[in-house]
């Protein structure tokens, strides 16, 4: 029988956020009903909510950092058991047969996945998939994670998004002790991005829009911190960075970080800012800066996911984080919108009153 969910929705683009009462298909076999505790605010949910992107399919209940706890198992279910803690990221499905489900790169199936909010699931008949902002989630056990029983479950939600998609682009770049290395767009990628670097032995820069985090870069460990607004902090940073990463979710010119690069350098861009916001590289200002080299990178699969989340609880790598309840999630948005926040929301779900 289909599993009944209480969610906080937005209705159409420009309503606020309301409860929403809807239904999740049910437990199947190999799959697990998790009661959600905390749910992170991703900047990606708000693009998503806006239909900044592509048009949003309304109702809308966002929410892929996704931490609870199982309260019922299918019967062929053996990674969990009731009472468990377990995590929901960004991915919820995917074909399972192509070469990167196989080596457990979900995130690039050829099928496309289906991720945890918007989507139609065409593995259950195409229902809408409705996120984390909820009471609870259904899932296959193969993509929900398991929460190490010491970690801090108040904390660990944004791993699930901001600390995988971060993590994954550190590793892929084999980022190592003593490199010198950047990450522009301090926010909740960001300062989780500078947290991993730091805990590598890395030597890192921040690169941000405000005067505000200064000190909190500081005490995170970073070496240098860059209001880029300020032309003269600035200069003389050409050619001087290993390793950039780029999660500004807004308009920007890469160009700016691509001639920071060292000779072999690597720009990894994560943010992805609304269509119209789309930042341009001029093909020419790429020669100029010769190789370098850019890529994009999309959170990570499953296993990888398992490995960050194992990685970060046992070196008690966690976001910092503002606790708030379900009826502040408008105002929450409008904060993260205006770089108030320090430096995730997470959602207490147990204020969202059935
Ligand atoms: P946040 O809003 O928490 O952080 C963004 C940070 O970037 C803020 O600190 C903001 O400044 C800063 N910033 C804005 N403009 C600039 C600029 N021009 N130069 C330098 N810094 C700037 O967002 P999130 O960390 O949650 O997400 C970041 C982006 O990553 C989003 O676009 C999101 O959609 C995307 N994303 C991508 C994923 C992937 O798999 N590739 C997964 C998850 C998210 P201020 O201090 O003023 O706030
Ligand atoms: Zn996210």
């Amino acid at each position: 029988t289909a599993i009944p969910s209480t969610g906080m929705a937005k209705m159409d683009k420009d309503g606020a956020f309301q409860k929403y009462e809807f239904t999740r298909h049910a437990v199947g076999d190999c799959e697990i009903l998790i009661d959600i505790m905390y749910s992170g605010i991703c900047h990606s949910d708000i693009h998503a909510a806006k239909g900044e992107w592509r048009p949003t399919k309304y109702p809308f209940v966002g929410g892929h950092e996704i931490a609870g706890h199982v309260v019922k198992v299918g019967k062929a279910v053996t990674k969990f058991k009731v009472g468990d803690y377990a995590g929901i990221g960004c991915l919820v499905n995917s074909c399972g047969e192509c070469s990167y489900c196989k080596n457990g790169q979900e995130q690039f199936c050829s099928k496309g996945p289906v991720f945890s909010y918007g989507m139609p699931d065409p593995y259950n008949s195409s229902e809408i998939t409705q996120g984390g902002y909820a009471n609870n989630y259904v899932i296959a056990e193969k993509f929900a994670l398991k929460i190490p029983k010491n970690a801090d479950l108040k904390r660990v939600a944004p791993l699930l998004c901001a600390g995988i998609t971060t993590y994954s682009p550190i590793q892929f770049s084999k980022v190592k002790k003593g490199d010198t290395v950047a990450v522009a767009g301090f926010g909740g990628l960001g300062h989780l991005a500078v947290k991993y670097l730091v805990a590598l032995g890395a030597k890192v820069t921040v690169f941000d829009i405000t005067e505000d985090k200064r000190t909190a870069a500081q005490k995170m460990g970073a070496v240098k911190y860059v209001n880029v607004k300020n032309a003269h902090e600035i200069k003389g940073l050409e050619s001087q960075y290993s390793f950039i990463l780029s999660t500004i979710p807004q308009k920007y010119d890469p160009t700016l970080y691509i001639k920071m690069l060292s000779m072999g350098g690597e720009l990894a861009i994560v943010g992805l800012p609304a269509t119209e916001n789309q930042p341009m590289i001029n093909g020419a200002s790429l020669v100029y800066a010769a190789r370098r080299k850019v890529y994009g990178s999309l959170i990570g699969g499953i296993p990888e996911t398992q490995q960050m989340l194992d990685y970060s609880v046992a070196n008690n790598i966690y976001p910092d984080v503002e606790i708030i309840s379900a009826n502040q999630i408008d105002e929450a948005y409008q904060k993260v919108i205006d770089g108030k926040v320090q430096f995730r929301y997470v959602i207490d779900m147990k204020t969202l009153k059935k």
